[in-house]
């Protein structure tokens, strides 16, 4: 199978074959209905799979599709894996892939949900409030969250280049990225309570990481960095020695944490990645990121194989990472 082959044209297409790629491994299945509809009229669901007959102590949890667009190359890579391991041989750790984690803007072409969420901000934990926005965040406001489209005429490129000059690419990319609470109709909104997604992850993570004492969880994105480039961002700082453990694992410069000089952005508060680490499971969060990659780029094959699986789990990590 080429890698290009791995892309499905729609929402509806890329579900019937993550779930008919996972059915070929005898995976079980489960469908998680959102509540919305899309542009067919077919109902929308979050879709997890994953292997029953590994050792569930240690489980590889590869979730898609958190920001909609993204699940085009999410669910690519997912499906590529499976219909990979159906001719060779899958991991021997239980697998838990998540598929659509945003079904409405998968199947609309949107980054946020149905509720205009940014779910990449939602998942704040006990004692955090859904209020804030960045300081400059409402100084941006006409900037990004125009009233009408743009015309031929309107310079808004001119008018990006000018902000982000006055106040540095940095300080720009933190305001806009990092997540607000304040303006629903807007960008980057994290919402006002915990969506379905939030809600789903919490009734079910309990029982899908059941007897896992050994957890890694890679969360897939794109739009960030070079074309066809991947990296692994780690939203925690890594001491020396985290630091060299994911070398061995994941090789040297494949992986960035927040405390890098040009790390992309933090969010305000958790993401998903905290979810697993926080969540109350006896479960310890071996290493968590998110895996972005640049938009357009195809090389399935460098994001995870099953020797770098085995080499992760094979280095006996004593504690947590972060
Ligand atoms: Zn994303």
């Amino acid at each position: 199978m080429s890698k290009s082959s791995a892309f499905s044209e729609d929402y509806a297409t890329a579900r019937n074959r993550f779930r008919e790629a996972a059915a070929g491994l005898g995976w079980r299945l489960e469908a998680h209905p959102v509540g919305a509809r899309g542009p067919g009229g077919e109902e929308l669901t979050v879709d997890a799979a994953y292997s029953t007959l590994a050792d569930p102590e240690k489980v590889l949890v590869l979730s898609s599709g958190l920001h909609g667009l993204e699940e085009f190359f999410g669910s690519a890579l997912q499906t590529a894996l499976l219909e990979e391991w159906a001719s060779s041989s899958p991991p021997e750790v239980k697998c838990l892939f998540l598929h659509g984690l945003n079904p409405f803007g998968f199947a609309w072409l949107r980054r946020c949900n149905e509720d205009n969420i940014d779910l990449n901000r939602n998942f704040l934990l006990d004692g955090d409030s859904y209020k804030g926005a960045p300081a400059a965040y409402p100084g941006l406001d006409e900037l990004l969250n125009p009233r009408q489209p743009p015309s031929r005429s309107e310079p808004f490129k001119l008018k990006a280049m000018w902000t982000i000059a006055r106040r540095g690419m940095p300080a720009f990319r933190q305001a806009v990225a990092a997540g607000q609470y304040d303006f629903p109709k807007r960008l980057f909104f994290g919402g006002a309570a915990p969506s379905r997604t939030f809600q789903l992850m919490n009734e079910k993570l309990g029982s899908w990481l059941q007897g896992g004492r050994h957890v890694v969880h890679i969360d897939l994105h794109t739009g960030l960095g070079p074309k066809g480039v991947c990296k692994l961002l780690i939203d925690y700082p890594l001491s020396e020695d985290q630091r060299t453990r994911l070398a061995e694992w994941y090789v040297a410069d494949s992986f960035e944490s927040c405390d890098s000089s040009d790390f992309a952005y933090v969010v305000l508060f958790a993401d998903l990645n905290c979810l697993v680490e926080f969540h109350d499971l006896p479960a310890v969060l071996v290493a968590g990121g998110s895996k972005p990659m640049g938009t357009t780029g195809g090389k399935l094959d460098i994001v995870f194989n099953c020797a770098r699986i085995r080499a992760a789990f094979g280095v006996q990590g004593s504690g947590k990472l972060c």
